[in-house]
């Protein structure tokens, strides 16, 4: 699909860095000032639903998720990790993986949700240098699974 954001791979510094690619799904780190540390795992073909995919296709992309996960929890230390896929606006098969806190902006609603809070800018750039570390460890992880 030529108008489908996520077949196209390139990002843009603003939207984020890609962290591991494979052969049938990638993984981002989103660049959103208000949730660092949100990740997206993408699978790399056009494809619209989990029920798409075969049984080891749906195994392998909730792995990477599950790494993903864990990846989150041990650098972020977050109160809760949402995981998630909708594709309402973009029908290309991503599942968000995103550390919450607390005092983020859309706690304890989604992260689609009205803001509810502000969160401290020295709170959020604490996020942000912890995210830094993001990138190797969803490497080192991923990297243990084959
Ligand atoms: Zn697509």
């Amino acid at each position: 699909m030529t108008n489908c954001v996520l077949c196209k791979e390139g990002l843009k510094p603003e939207e984020g860095q890609l962290i591991w690619r494979g052969d049938s799904c990638r993984i981002i780190l989103v660049s959103d000032p208000d949730l660092p540390g949100f990740c997206r795992v993408i699978w790399n073909h056009h494809v619209s639903e989990m029920t798409d995919l075969t049984y080891g296709e749906r195994e392998h992309l909730m792995t990477l998720v599950f790494s993903v996960e864990e990846a989150i929890r041990d650098v972020m230390s977050p109160d809760k990790v949402n995981v998630a896929t909708l594709g309402n606006m973009v029908p290309h098969l991503h599942w968000h993986v995103i550390p919450r806190f607390k005092d983020d902006a859309f706690f304890p609603g989604s992260v689609w949700s009205d803001r509810t809070q502000k969160t401290s800018a020295s709170t959020l750039e604490s996020r942000m240098q912890k995210s830094k570390d993001l990138p190797a460890a969803v490497r080192e992880l991923v990297s243990r699974l084959n």
